[in-house]
């Protein structure tokens, strides 16, 4: 599209506040429906999550509130906190290298669960994932005592970047797309029996 300098202007604008959360529902509305999709948007969104961290690894993706897929080198595509915390190959659940908090007991669901309705301590428990650099809370999940960390983010980057964007990473590999977080729990099951 060409001409529309102050339209991008504002649209950056606005996706700014959208990051932020602080755009009026009615403009996320109009945003999610509008018939011309600005096709740099997805560039412009990078840009701005760009200018907000305190590094310089370029952002592949963000997957959460403060964790973000980044390009570095000699890893290739690691998980970042917005902190700078490095959790290391995306392909691991991230959840692993985090600081864990388990709920199991009665009394430690009702710190949370306060309107009355908590889940039974007797067949489920609440994780709590903190960063280990900044302490943020970077996710909740609630499961069966022994179920594995819930891996809630093993995007198809190459697949986004090369069908969808049209722009493929210059790393583009069918080995990015795969779980490797078996590789960090079968070491620690060998960490056990020694
Ligand atoms: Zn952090």
């Amino acid at each position: 599209m060409t001409g529309a300098g102050g339209g991008d202007r504002l649209s950056k604008e606005k996706m700014r506040l959208l990051v932020d959360g602080d755009l009026p529902a009615h403009d996320v509305k109009q945003l999610i429906h509008a018939k011309d999709k600005d096709p740099d948007r997805f560039w412009t969104y990078l840009e701005i999550l760009q200018e907000r961290v305190p590094w310089s690894n370029k952002i592949l993706l963000r997957i959460s509130e403060h964790l973000y897929i980044v390009r570095k080198e000699p890893e290739g595509r690691i998980v970042k906190c917005d902190c700078g915390h490095e959790f290391g190959d995306y392909r691991v659940n991230w959840k692993l290298s985090s600081e864990i908090f388990v709920r199991r007991s009665r009394e430690a669901l009702d710190e949370i669960y306060t309107t009355g309705i908590a889940p039974d301590p007797a067949i489920v428990e609440v994780r709590e994932y903190y960063c280990p650099g900044c302490h943020a809370q970077l996710g909740v999940e609630v499961a069966p005592h022994g179920y594995p960390p819930v891996f809630e983010a093993l995007p198809d980057l190459d697949g986004l970047y090369r069908d969808w964007l049209g722009a493929p990473l210059p790393d583009e590999s069918p080995n990015w797309y795969q779980d490797r977080s078996t590789s960090v729990t079968k070491n620690w099951a060998g960490q056990d029996r020694d």
